[in-house]
């Protein structure tokens, strides 16, 4: 497709997110709610909604939907109930989802994303309201049947329905990386959409720049990673404009990603779309939240990542690329605010953080959790360098490694131990700029007729005589001086 044809359509997308909540047992009976075990062993009759069985709400659900709502600065709503959501489906065994249809337990969020000019961007959320999930049908383990697995039916989520208001596939992505990121810090989900505790739905249409009216809307469902919800995206946008193009008109339909082609194709057309005959569900009482429990529930809040970004770029003097960087995983920015409560050199406590601690868990493929050294050493190592006991290479290259060995030490022993304090003695900084003069003659002179750049040399030199023990800001200008007295 040519950039001109595309620069004439605006894309409009909205997203509906799916989270699995981290309970302990399922949504509405004492089942355990726990991912990869064997299968239909978490199944109880409440469950399989044997008659004569009752579901009870699980309050920890209730908590945790109230916490992604107080993150998207949401209006909690006081009194709830709860509907069948009906549907014949092999991995339904009641025959029907409880969810709340009429009364979302929030309504009028917020979530800030970063759009395409990389500016803040407030994206609305229209409603956060807790389900069930059903089964799991798997295809392709049996060659011949489909096999059912119930754990999953009835583990609790929530489900975070956005407004129209996103206006690329990029921005998408973005919104899809804030929302992972809350119900990560959180604690309310682990985000994995691999194991698709996190699932998109993403909704799109496309209209002519300027238009007053959106275009007919298809809904995208299985994508089981960030980035394919982009591609999904990405690839309906042209799919839309292609079809416009040629006159036709876009089908209202329900579409399925296929990863391996990067292509969606239909699944069912709207006409043929479920009733699902909502009807208020009998069996659970409504519920009431007061502002009471909503504050309990803010007392209780951790630090989001917006906030630490705010307080890292605002109060700390960071970078807007630090700041992200460090706020991407909770774990990171906890790691973070223990090492900045402990040395008030914010930007070398990032450069640390982002860089050899980064690098080290990387090459090792471990989590900042399992990181060996303490914050509190990390803080120690940076107080030396800054008070010019060693040298920043140094550390890095030495000190930093034999922490590693042995966290239990400190920075200034290990440093004392390999001989490796530096000397900012301005008598023994002096006893070896002499000894680099009166080894370099033919230099000396070159510099005395005006090569200056040969002072990069002088101090190469010099570094090798104190066997890189000289503070080298220090040295630096010693060595000027006593070069421009000769
Ligand atoms: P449904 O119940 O059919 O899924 P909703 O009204 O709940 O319909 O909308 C679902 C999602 O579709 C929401 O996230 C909303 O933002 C999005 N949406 C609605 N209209 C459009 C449109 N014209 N283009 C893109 N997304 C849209
Ligand atoms: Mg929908």
């Amino acid at each position: 497709m040519t950039e001109e044809i595309r620069s004439k359509y605006q894309a409009v997308i909205g997203l509906e997110v799916h989270a699995q909540m981290l309970t302990k047992s399922k949504a509405y009976s004492s089942d355990v709610n726990e991912f990869g075990d064997a299968p239909n062993t978490n199944v109880s009759v409440i469950t399989l909604g044997h008659p004569g069985t009752l579901p009870k709400m699980n309050k920890r659900t209730i908590e945790f939907a109230i916490r992604m709502g107080i993150a998207c600065e949401s209006d909690i709503t006081e009194f709830q109930s709860f509907d069948r959501k009906n549907y014949f489906y092999p991995d339904l065994p009641k025959g029907y989802q409880i969810t709340q249809d009429r009364t979302p337990i929030c309504e009028n969020g917020r979530i800030f994303i970063k759009d395409d000019n990389g500016n803040e961007k407030a994206i609305k959320i229209t409603r956060i309201h807790m389900e069930e999930d059903a089964g799991k049908s798997i295809h392709d383990v049996d060659v011949h049947d489909t096999l059912v697995d119930l754990n999953r039916a009835g583990i609790p989520l929530i489900e975070i329905v956005s407004e129209p208001d996103l206006r690329s596939s990029q921005e998408a992505y973005n919104y899809v990386t804030e929302v992972r990121k809350l119900v990560r810090y959180l604690e309310i989900c682990d985000g994995n959409m691999e194991e698709s505790s996190l699932r998109c739905d993403a909704n799109i249409s496309v209209m002519l720049k300027g238009a007053k009216e959106y275009g007919r809307r298809v809904e995208v469902k299985n994508m089981n990673s960030i980035r394919n919800v982009q591609k999904a995206i990405e690839y309906e946008i042209e799919r839309h404009i292609e079809l416009i193009e040629k006159g036709e008109i876009i089908a209202q339909e329900t579409r399925s990603f296929d990863a391996l082609k990067g292509t969606t194709i239909s699944m069912r057309s709207k006409e043929a779309a479920n009733d699902y005959r909502f009807f208020p569900e009998p069996d659970l009482l409504p519920l009431t939240v007061d502002q009471k429990q909503i504050d309990a529930i803010k007392a209780e809040m951790p630090a989001l990542p917006r906030d630490l970004f705010i307080k890292y770029t605002k109060e700390l003097g960071l970078s807007e690329y630090d700041a992200y960087n460090i706020t991407d995983s909770k774990e990171i920015a906890l790691f973070y605010e223990d090492i900045v409560s402990c040395t008030s050199n914010h930007k070398a406590a990032a450069n640390w953080l982002m860089g050899d601690i980064k690098s080290y868990l990387n090459h090792k493929g471990k989590e900042i959790t399992d990181f060996p050294i303490s914050a509190k050493t990390i803080g120690e190592l940076i107080a030396i360098i800054d008070e010019g006991k060693i040298s920043s290479t140094v550390a890095s290259q030495k000190v930093f490694p034999a922490l590693i060995e042995d966290a239990s030490k400190s920075p200034i022993s290990i440093a004392e131990s390999m001989n490796l304090i530096q000397d900012s003695n301005e008598d023994s900084i002096m006893t070896y700029i002499d000894e680099v003069i009166a080894k370099n003659p033919s230099e000396v002179e070159r510099y005395k007729n005006g090569e200056k750049q040969l002072t990069g040399f002088f101090m190469g030199q010099l570094m090798r005589v104190s066997k890189g023990k000289a503070d080298p800001k220090a040295a630096n200008q010693l060595m000027r001086s006593a070069l421009d007295k000769l």
